[in-house]
């Protein structure tokens, strides 16, 4: 089995269930290596369940899912997509693979998701999607997402890279939205290498789904004996993983829940231990509000100033514990300015993604290693 280095504390550390490399086995001897096979099939099945989406369909990536919804939206040039600066770049490279415009509203000052009461005055005639992206594994207001989406016509894509096995009101994240993306590259809670999932909730965007995973094609249906030749119907390209990586995959799944509880414990043990750091205004804690279910994924704290974080940082780097800040707002980064564009102010935005560290979080950290983190932000914020 793996385990994390001795010397030093990686921010984070890939965790393996011990079943990964007998499912990459069977795999082989199943003499099945491209995509759609055994595992992708026991995959598709077991996020279906435990989502209640109306198909799960792996892709290479979340990029790729998300990708997948801008083809499948149809999104075309000059259409404007509504989504947080403060995300990773791919929520907003999908789109502008199609000629799109990112139009960045604000976060909330809590959650850091994207401010569902600045939404409404960002929509124009061109606007055709709201993306919703799941900070932390902390779900967005997606009653009123979804409200203002109905009323204005417009899809929701939940960008739930973050939320595998987070909930809202009791829902999936990634099942409450027109479409769906989950992650599983390394970085996140259940992993694969690279890897990840479109989740449609939409019956009537099931077909081209498969159509625009399978190279434009309508193979799927004709694996299914529901046609008697493929041929190419419609765009498409390349987005399914082949069976190795879902092998590996569904490994992890088996043991979603338990993965889940066990990050969950961590998570807990940081946020109990810096209650009294925050409660002496060193630092602010992540907030969860009621109707979310969160996953674990992250813990971050909120520094009081940017300064405060620099030195920070620098402290934990010579403990050589690998804390670390996250999204250069994309609004401010050179892609951002030349393809998206801001709707009103962005401080927020501004003012969270200056001040947050992100703590070491992985299954094998250990309870010593968790105190002297939290003992080098007590002593540390002080200073400054
Ligand atoms: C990780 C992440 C992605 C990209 O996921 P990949 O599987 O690496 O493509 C997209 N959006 C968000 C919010 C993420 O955290």
């Amino acid at each position: 089995m793996n385990t994390p280095p001795v010397k030093s504390t990686p921010f984070n550390f890939p965790h393996m269930t011990g079943k990964e490399l007998a499912y990459i086995a069977e795999a082989q001897l199943n003499g099945q290596l491209a995509g759609d096979g055994p595992f992708t099939k026991r995959c598709h099945e077991w996020l279906k369940d435990n989502s209640g989406c109306v198909q799960a369909l792996l892709t290479h990536s979340c990029t790729a899912a998300l990708e997948m919804t801008a083809l499948l939206l149809d999104i075309r040039a000059g259409d404007e997509i509504i989504m947080p600066s403060y995300t990773f770049v791919s929520t907003a490279n999908a789109f502008v693979l199609r000629g799109a415009v990112p139009v960045f509203v604000d976060i909330r000052e809590d959650t850091l998701n994207l401010d569902e009461e600045k939404v409404e005055a960002a929509i124009t005639s061109r606007t055709r999607a709201i993306v919703a992206v799941h900070y932390a594994g902390v779900a967005c207001n997606m009653d009123r997402l979804l409200m203002i989406a109905r009323i204005h016509g417009l899809f929701v894509v939940e960008d739930a890279a973050q939320g595998m096995m987070a909930r809202y009101c009791g829902r999936p994240l990634g099942s409450i939205g027109d479409l769906g993306t989950l992650s599983f590259h390394e970085t996140k809670n259940i992993v694969s290498g690279e890897g990840g999932a479109l989740l449609v909730n939409d019956s009537k965007l099931v077909q081209r789904a498969e159509i625009i995973r399978e190279k434009g094609t309508d193979r799927s249906r004709f694996f299914r004996g529901q046609v008697d030749k493929y041929t190419w119907q419609d765009v498409g390209s390349s987005f399914l993983p082949g069976e190795l990586i879902a092998a590996f995959l569904w490994a992890q799944l088996e043991e979603a829940r338990n993965i889940t509880d066990k990050r969950l414990a961590i998570w807990q043990r940081y946020h109990a231990m810096l209650e009294p750091l925050e409660a002496a205004g060193i630092l602010r804690r992540p907030i969860v509000p009621a109707d979310c279910t969160h996953n674990g994924h992250l813990y971050y704290v909120l520094l009081p100033t940017a300064r405060a974080r620099l030195t920070t940082l620098n402290k934990f780097k010579r403990h050589s514990i690998g804390a670390v800040f996250h999204y250069v707002p994309l609004h401010s980064s050179p892609a951002g300015i030349r393809y998206g564009r801001c709707h009103g102010s962005l401080e927020t935005t501004n003012l969270q993604s200056d001040r947050l560290v992100r703590l070491p979080l992985f299954i094998g950290l250990t309870d010593e290693r968790q105190e002297q983190i939290v003992n080098l932000l007590a002593t540390t914020s002080h200073a400054t």
